[in-house]
């Protein structure tokens, strides 16, 4: 299952998922609703599951674009079991992630109600599944624990007469590091686009480009931007780059540079919304140049280099590129 939910990790849902299916994908996964007939209008046409919404609000558009939905409680279950629209629904178990899911003890009546409004044709059971909490270090305990507790969810949901055609439980890290967890589906959202959170060898499918706009001399002892708060020591270059803090530079990342032919130009001064201004010392940068801000092209930032600098993960800096940055996509999915 490719996961493709915000926005596809911020590369953009459809060539993404269009891409995921060519090279194989039988499944799509989102978020919300919203997301999965957004693929649908794009013409996709595999199955998507939907994992987190409004069950009951969404189950008629889910009904019609055949999007599967997630149901964590009987709440939820009701809500659209009522609504006898025979949506397909995947049932989730907290298996000890304790973040979404039905808790343990009440997922026998919860899965003797599915099968009950299953006979009447009011929803389908196509899948049921759950979470792993601590996949990305494969060998904690919790992870046998979880697929433990998931065989004796899944015995509980075929003793009440369910027959789930699809079980899954891992994302990539539980896909690479946590065999026994693959069963019939993984979740693949991060190492679709290259978060290597595993040593998997991954590599990332994204490299973040902008231009020079303006360059300037300033003097030892000037300051750049807002308060000044970038004051300069030495005569050198600054150079204007149309990306700041809208279009995901975080703000915090004080030490962060980006690479002009392999040269590092460190920012200086505050992040704006909309530019931020680097220093190129004596190096003869010009208005039009390229620079390049992330990626894997030789020399530049890594999503781990911005991650470290803004204190978060690749995945917050990849979903905090905002709409104004142009996502162009090559189509051979970068295979170099
Ligand atoms: C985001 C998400 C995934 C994808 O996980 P990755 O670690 O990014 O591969 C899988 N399952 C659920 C429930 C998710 O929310």
């Amino acid at each position: 299952m490719a996961v493709v939910k915000a926005d596809a990790f911020g590369h953009g849902a459809v060539p993404v998922a269009k891409a995921a299916v060519a090279a194989g994908a039988t499944w799509l996964g989102v978020c919300r609703v919203d997301e999965a007939l957004a693929l649908r209008s794009a013409g996709l046409s595999v199955p998507i599951l939907a994992w987190l919404d409004d069950m009951a609000a969404v189950a008629p558009a889910a009904a019609s674009a055949e999007v599967h939905l997630s149901v964590s409680s009987l709440a939820e279950l009701e809500a659209v079991a009522r609504q006898r629209l025979a949506v397909r629904v995947h049932l989730k178990l907290d298996t000890g992630m304790h973040r979404a899911g039905c808790p343990v003890d009440r997922w026998v009546e919860l899965v003797a109600r599915a099968a009950r409004a299953e006979r009447l044709g009011a929803i389908r059971v196509v899948g049921v599944w759950s979470h792993l909490s601590h996949a990305s270090s494969p060998a904690d305990p919790h992870n046998r624990r979880q697929v433990e507790a998931f065989q004796a969810g899944l015995a509980l949901a075929e003793a009440a007469g369910l027959r789930p055609e699809v079980r899954h439980l891992c994302g990539t890290a539980g896909a690479v590091g946590v065999p026994e967890a693959r069963l019939d589906l993984v979740r693949i959202g991060a190492g679709l686009v290259g978060i290597d959170e595993v040593g998997a060898g991954l590599r990332p499918a994204l490299t973040l480009r902008t231009r020079v706009l303006q360059v300037r001399r300033v003097v030892a002892g000037d300051g750049v931007g807002y308060d000044h708060a970038g004051r300069v020591k030495r005569t050198t270059t600054v150079a204007l780059l149309p990306l700041g803090y809208a279009d995901g530079i975080p703000r915090c990342a004080r030490s962060a540079w980006v690479s002009w032919h392999g040269h590092r130009l460190p920012l200086l001064g505050r992040v704006s919304m909309d530019q931020v201004v680097v220093d190129a010392g004596d190096l003869p940068v010009r208005p039009g140049d390229e620079v390049v801000v992330l990626g894997r092209s030789a020399g530049a930032p890594r999503v781990e280099d911005w991650a470290r600098w803004a204190e978060t993960i690749p995945h917050e800096i990849y979903t905090g590129l905002g709409p104004r940055v142009v996502r162009a996509h090559t189509g051979t999915g970068g295979a170099q």
